[in-house]
């Protein structure tokens, strides 16, 4: 069975964006990975894909895999293994709520066995990543180097993509932006903005997935757009969002997308983004992250 057919791949959408902030000959166009599906959105989908085919191959039955209660990984994967006909555990950082939120509620619905730890507990088992007996073991938020082949594909969806200078992504694992990197071209230049604080740690796990014996393009990772750390969303961000839906018709999430849309913007304003740079910005998904907060804060 394709799960590629079963979502609408055919319809993943260029936007380009007119902003008043972009200077005269720079141009912005974001890949909308978004519209491939309102839950199982985004990059996570491109990251699955080889370990399900690489746990099928080895005659695995079983998934397990790691995340909190908002992971867009945790529904992505819940849906994609059920699809795929594997069976699925998510292992959830935390108690289990009270009332569960969306993600869990959409995850369980895709037939994931949903296991919730300690902080601590979850850690050790985190750290434990080993493929156990039946079950075949995806790190979380598919981190690793099949994670990232995935996501390398994901610039095919990308008509004319050797016209762009720059490459834009968030990045929390770094496992997408290793994919991005390795699949963009000796002029071009990728930049991950990271969405946690202070995550410096991620160098090298990006470097770690980053393949070096093909060409590639330039890379930095970005540290000055958390906003205040993973999932925190002020006023301010939360004020761009709507400006973005209401000017450009651009919806975005608060974990990732905002903070990299607000990171180009703001690169661009204070010239790190050269003038005539002509940047493409992956929408990696994550909208249904958006749940979280309270109905009518966000107009979309
Ligand atoms: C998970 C996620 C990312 C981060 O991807 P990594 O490969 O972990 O760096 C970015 N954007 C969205 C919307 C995501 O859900």
């Amino acid at each position: 069975m394709c799960l590629q057919n079963k979502l609408a791949f055919k319809n993943i959408n260029i936007q380009p964006v007119e902003a008043a902030w972009l200077t005269a000959g720079t141009s912005l166009d974001v890949l909308r990975l978004d519209e491939i599906h309102p839950i199982v959105s985004g990059n996570k989908w491109f990251k699955l894909k080889y370990y399900l085919d690489d746990a099928a191959q080895k005659g695995f039955t079983e998934i397990t895999t790691f995340g909190g209660a908002y992971s867009n990984h945790i529904v992505a994967a819940a849906f994609a293994c059920r699809e795929q006909g594997f069976a699925c555990n998510g292992i959830i950082r935390g108690e289990k709520p009270a009332t569960p939120g969306e993600t869990l509620k959409n995850a369980a619905s895709y037939n994931m066995k949903l296991v919730f730890l300690s902080r601590d507990e979850f850690k050790k088992q985190r750290q434990s990543t080993v493929t156990n007996g039946n079950t075949y073991v995806i790190d979380e938020g598919g981190y690793g180097i099949l994670g990232a082949k995935g996501a390398a594909e994901i610039l095919q969806f990308a008509p004319e993509v050797q016209n762009y200078t720059h490459i834009i992504s968030a990045t929390g694992t770094g496992t997408m932006l290793a994919g991005l990197i390795n699949a963009s071209s000796p002029h071009q230049h990728v930049k991950g903005i990271s969405v946690l604080k202070n995550n410096f740690s991620i160098e090298d796990e990006v470097k770690a997935l980053v393949l070096n014996d093909v060409p590639h393009g330039s890379y930095n990772i970005v540290h000055d757009f958390h906003f205040g750390g993973y999932a925190k969303h002020p006023a301010e961000l939360l004020e761009f969002m709507r400006e973005a839906w209401s000017n450009y018709s651009l919806p975005t999430d608060i974990v990732y997308t905002a903070k990299t849309l607000y990171a180009v913007k703001e690169m661009i304003v204070n010239h790190t983004l050269p003038t005539g740079a002509r940047i493409l910005m992956i929408h990696s998904g994550g909208l249904q992250g958006n749940t979280s907060l309270k109905p009518g804060v966000l107009p979309f």
